[in-house]
This record gives structure tokens, C-alpha cells and sequence, in this order.
């Protein structure tokens, strides 16, 4: 049996042959949670673990048919919950700072899988509106067309209804992926890892920029309409001694230029499989002041979920250690 979650409305209206049905679907399914999609499959991933931190993020460890495991999160805000959620399960890109690159890529997610992992934080008691970020586990830009499924079936207003402002694709900078993407009617938010502003710095820390250089990259933003270029942020992972000297903030500042960009600052999450710390408060302070110093719009991630593994970096390794019990 098709599973629903990978279905677009019209492909539904398609297949029961009528369009009513289709969207009659979508709010039982979507919005009243019914747990009955007939005649689709309606399983959702099962939740092996759910990790409660003390700052209110809950990391779940999900599993899928096949016995894979991924990871999703939910982190509270002031106004609203995000959802981040897995596009990959494992990753094949290797950054060097990231638990996640040391697993390697098992496989891709299908449009269902990734939008399955939102239907199943939507329905697990924590009440409220809620973002969609895909920065989990992952390469959302190596596995286009079920990513941007999946963000087309949010986005139906017979469904979730997520306006495209609410949805974030996060990204080690793939440029044909980016090029494609630039040139979708359907444009998330977008959020290109950075994290390093020299080719040397970043060939180190990010192996992907050996292929596509910070140049290739920026190309792309510069090529953007005013309009989507405001939506694009620049994540900077501050890694102690790596990337937060002045000089770095230097040469990330002259980077950016006059681009309409934003930047997040990520303090590094540290793992003990990784030989990196985080860098010192006040660096990350002075840091900051240099890039709005330069009139850049920059932003301090404050990290979430650190004590359950469940911040930025730290998905997975766990979950395999978990899983294997
Ligand atoms: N592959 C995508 C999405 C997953 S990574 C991407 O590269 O954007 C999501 C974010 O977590 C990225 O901005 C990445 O730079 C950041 N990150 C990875 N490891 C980290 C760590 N140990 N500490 C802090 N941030 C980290």
C-alpha cells in the first residue's frame, strides 16, 4: 500500500479520482490527526526514544520500516516550537565537526518519510504552531526531489498549510542543488553552512568545499533576487582557536560585502569523538560586535538540547549507541 505521507494532494486526487476526497484526506489526516488514511498506509515511524532536556528540547529517535533510525527535535521558542527534522539517514559529506558526518550515508528519505517525521511532533503533545527547520541528520540539497516533496506537501493549505517563511533548508553549500533550488517557484528559507570564510580553512572543516568553493557558493546568493537573497542566513560554527579569530571575523565580513545576507553564529557543539571546543563566550561576543560592526544582521544561536545530544552536530551517534543496546 502507497504511504500517504509521500503523496502530493493532486497525486491523491489522481489516484481516488476525485479532488474532494483528496482534500477531505488531507484535513482528516493533517489536521485532525486521524490515524486512518484508507486506502493509503497512514504508519507512521516508530518512537524508540524520546530524550527530554532541561531546557524543554525533546530529542526523538525515530525508526523507520526498513529498521533505520533517524533523528528529529523539537525546540521551543517564545512564540513557536521548530521541528528539525532528517533528510538523510546518516550523511556523506564528512565535516569534520559534526557526530553525524562520521556515520557516513546509509540512504536517502522519501518525501513520506521526512513528513511523517513532522506528523509525528505535531502529535506528540507539545501544543503549539510550529517551524519546520531541515537541519538534522542529512544533506537536504543531495536528496532534491523528495526534499522539496515534502516541502511542497506542507505547504498545501488543505494540509499543514507551513508557509514557505516557516520552512528552512539547511545546506553544506551544493551548488548545483543551490542553482536548482534558486530557480523553484517553491523557495524555503534558506540556510548555507559556512563555517569557515578562506577555501583553506573550509577544504579542512568541510570536505564538500573542495568541489564547490565559497566562491561557487556566493555566486549563487549574489545571483539571488533581492526578495529571496534577505531570506538567506549564513550559519558560522565559532569552533575554539578554527574559526574565531578576528582575522576570521575579518575575512567573513569581507566575504558578505554588501549581500542582504544574515548570519548565525553556532557555538560549536563539542563530542568527545570530536577534537574540537567550543569557542569562549567572549570571543563569541567579540566576534559578533566585528559583524555588526560591518553592518551585518547577525544573530547568536543559543544552544539547545545539549544535555540529551540532541543540538546542532550531535544527532545520531547517539542513536546508534541506543540502538545497538
Ligand atoms: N547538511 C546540512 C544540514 C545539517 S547540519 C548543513 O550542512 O547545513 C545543521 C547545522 O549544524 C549546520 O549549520 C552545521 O554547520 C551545524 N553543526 C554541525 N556540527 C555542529 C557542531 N558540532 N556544533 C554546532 N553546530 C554544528
Amino acid at each position: 500500500m502507497k504511504s500517504f505521507f509521500d503523496l502530493t494532494r493532486t497525486e491523491v486526487a489522481q489516484i481516488v479520482g476525485k479532488p474532494a476526497i483528496a482534500s477531505q484526506l488531507f484535513k482528516s489526516v493533517y489536521l485532525n490527526r486521524s490515524a486512518d488514511a484508507a486506502p493509503f498506509d497512514a504508519t507512521l515511524p516508530t518512537v524508540v526514544r524520546r530524550f527530554q532536556s532541561e531546557d524543554g528540547t525533546q530529542r526523538f529517535l525515530l525508526q523507520l520500516e526498513d529498521k533505520e533510525m533517524i533523528e528529529s527535535v523539537i525546540i521551543p521558542g517564545d512564540e513557536r516550537l521548530t521541528f528539525c527534522v532528517s533528510s538523510q539517514v546518516g550523511c556523506a559529506l564528512a565535516c569534520t565537526f559534526c557526530l553525524t558526518g562520521l556515520l557516513g550515508l546509509k540512504r536517502n528519505l522519501t518525501a513520506g518519510e521526512i513528513v511523517s517525521q513532522i506528523v509525528v511532533l505535531a502529535r506528540s503533545g507539545v501544543a503549539g504552531r510550529f517551524s519546520v527547520v531541515l537541519m538534522g541528520m542529512g544533506e537536504p540539497l543531495q536528496n532534491y526531489d523528495n526534499v522539496l516533496k515534502a516541502i511542497s506537501i506542507l505547504n498545501d493549505d488543505h494540509g499543514y498549510d507551513l508557509s514557505l517563511r516557516r520552512i528552512t533548508l539547511s545546506t553544506a553549500g551544493l551548488v548545483p542543488g543551490l542553482e536548482r533550488l534558486a530557480a523553484e517557484p517553491l523557495f524555503p528559507n534558506l540556510s548555507i553552512s559556512l563555517t569557515g570564510a578562506t577555501n583553506a580553512q573550509r577544504d579542512q572543516l568541510m570536505p564538500i568545499n573542495r568541489k564547490y568553493p565559497i566562491e561557487a557558493v556566493l555566486d549563487v546568493v549574489r545571483s539571488l533576487p533581492p526578495q529571496r537573497q534577505k531570506r538567506v542566513m549564513l550559519e558560522y560554527v565559532m569552533i575554539k582557536g578554527v574559526t574565531d579569530s578576528p582575522a576570521d571575523a575579518e575575512a567573513l565580513s569581507a566575504l558578505i560585502g554588501t549581500m542582504a545576507v544574515k548570519v548565525n553564529l553556532i557555538p560549536f557543539n563539542p563530542a568527545s569523538e570530536l577534537g574540537y571546543e567550543r569557542s569562549d563566550d567572549e570571543t563569541v561576543l567579540r566576534f559578533h560586535g566585528h559583524l555588526l560592526e560591518k553592518g551585518i544582521a547577525t544573530f547568536v544561536r543559543r544552544s539547545r538540547g545539549g544535555d540529551v545530544s540532541g543540538a546542532c552536530g550531535q544527532l545520531m551517534k547517539k542513536a546508534m549507541e541506543v540502538s545497538s543496546q
